[in-house]
């Protein structure tokens, strides 16, 4: 393949991460599009977004018939430059409102709900369509679209997660973050539809003792290496 082909290629490439929370996806995905000159998604933006849009609109979140029933009704619309990546409801950015503690506690709930989840999942692949993208979640390479060129599922210990995340929160109580992203991580693992899991085909990156460049140029070294290499 010559440099025309392979910049072709990656053109209309998907790349896939999955992983468990706060094992670096966030940064690396960003960084990597950035580099490939790619769009980013963001689908967790997108979960936590329809729980955020619950708890505002006194939705009890641990109800799933009640969470189903309102399923179609936030206004979601999500921006993919890996530089600024957006995230409105209803028109208004929700970017900083959907990293509280209190969406935290409601996102794993709320997306394990069968209708939330076809609803996200056919917006997120009218957005993948095409290519061109580096996109992370839980369920991105295993059903959301399956076909990626690449899969990488990244993980890290709990301890390396949780530092990581209190740090990017400038909160000092680490143990309270572990057992948040441990909670998450075991309902995401263990609901009935599209758990957590290492999909078929995927790379998988523990991240625990490597710095974020280096995941970023381990992930752009998969990206653009010759497919027969
Ligand atoms: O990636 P992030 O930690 O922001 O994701 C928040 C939550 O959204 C996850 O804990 C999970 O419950 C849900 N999620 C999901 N499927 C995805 C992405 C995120 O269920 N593809």
């Amino acid at each position: 393949m010559d440099a025309g082909d392979r910049s072709a290629a990656l053109g209309s490439l998907v790349v896939a991460v999955d992983g468990t929370s706060g094992s670096g996806k966030s940064s690396t995905c960003r960084a990597v599009a950035d580099r490939l000159g790619l769009r980013y998604l963001d689908t967790g933006a997108m979960y936590r977004a329809v729980a955020w849009w619950m708890l505002q609109h006194d939705v009890d979140v641990h109800d799933p018939e009640a969470v189903a029933a309102r399923a179609d009704a936030p206004r979601l619309v999500s921006g993919t430059d890996p530089l600024a990546p957006t995230i409105t409801l209803d028109d208004v950015d929700v970017s900083t409102e959907i990293r509280s503690d209190a969406v935290n506690a409601a996102v794993s709930p709320v997306s394990a709900v069968p209708a939330v989840r076809s609803r996200l999942v056919d917006l997120q692949r009218s957005i993948i369509d095409g290519g061109g993208i580096v996109v992370e979640g839980r369920d991105i390479g295993s059903v959301v679209w399956p076909d990626a060129g690449l899969k990488v599922y990244l993980t890290a210990d709990p301890a390396a997660r949780a530092a990581r995340r209190a740090a990017e929160a400038g909160s000092s109580d680490v143990t309270a973050t572990r057992e948040s992203l441990l909670n998450r991580d075991r309902i995401d693992s263990s609901r009935a539809v599209a758990p957590l899991t290492m999909p078929d085909g995927a790379v998988h990156v523990d991240s625990t003792d490597l710095t974020l460049d280096e995941v970023v140029d381990l992930v752009v070294g998969l990206a653009t290496a010759p497919a027969d290499a």
